[in-house]
């Protein structure tokens, strides 16, 4: 008979922060492999494929943060970033001042909510807005659009740059920097996030899954 020890949280916690990480690497490649499939077809499919890409990306990012396991309340979390990935691309059209796709995807000036200083500044004021007044549910919609604009500012990085308005866009990324930035910075809000609401979840789950004594 032994008796084996059981893990840790830590463990538990880092196994796990290692699979969402690994999962969101995935959805990124995959989500480009399927996207130069799209890129034979037409502009509407393409741009659907590009935006869904940015949704999912979105999803697995808060869920490296939050990492829901069988809870619908953060799986819940997950798809609204996932959302909030998506429609930020809706300023395209804003800034035609059309609905037509055509004249969005023909823009000669990068769209408002595509400005990484914007995002920035707006997370820092909300951040402190959100401290000053202890609201935490700002605190959490805060760090959400963060992940979720800042994955999509990334994941756009890989073609155009980063645009850092008055200053001026970056170069291209690299794409293993567009891969290593969006996990690096969902793996940072994980922690940071978990600093905030230390979660009693990762003791609840090792109490629900794992048995106190194996014995063989
Ligand atoms: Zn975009």
């Amino acid at each position: 008979m032994a008796i084996l020890k059981n893990p840790s949280v830590d463990d538990i916690v880092s196994s796990s922060i290692l699979l969402w990480s690994a999962l969101l690497i995935l959805v990124c490649l995959l989500g480009d492999v399927l996207c130069s499939f799209a890129s034979q077809s037409l502009l509407l499919w393409r741009a659907v494929a590009d935006n869904m890409i940015h949704g999912a990306v979105g999803v697995v990012a808060w869920a490296v943060v939050v990492m829901p396991g069988f809870s619908v309340d953060k799986w819940g979390q997950c798809l609204l970033c996932g959302l909030l990935a998506s429609v930020i691309d809706l300023d395209h059209f804003w800034q035609a001042g059309s609905f037509q796709l055509q004249d969005a995807v023909s823009l000669q000036q990068r769209p408002l909510f595509h400005s990484t200083s914007l995002v920035l500044v707006l997370s820092a004021l909300l951040w402190v807005v959100s401290l000053v007044f202890r609201l935490y549910i700002l605190r959490k919609v805060t760090c959400m659009c963060a992940v979720a604009w800042l994955s999509h500012h990334l994941r756009d990085a890989s073609r155009r740059g980063l645009w850092f308005p008055p200053l001026g866009s970056t170069p291209p990324l690299p794409y293993a920097v567009y891969i290593g930035g969006t996990v690096v910075l969902s793996v940072l809000m994980h922690y940071g996030y978990s600093g905030y609401y230390q979660a009693p979840s990762a003791q609840e789950r090792i109490l629900e899954v794992v048995p106190k004594v194996v014995v063989q």
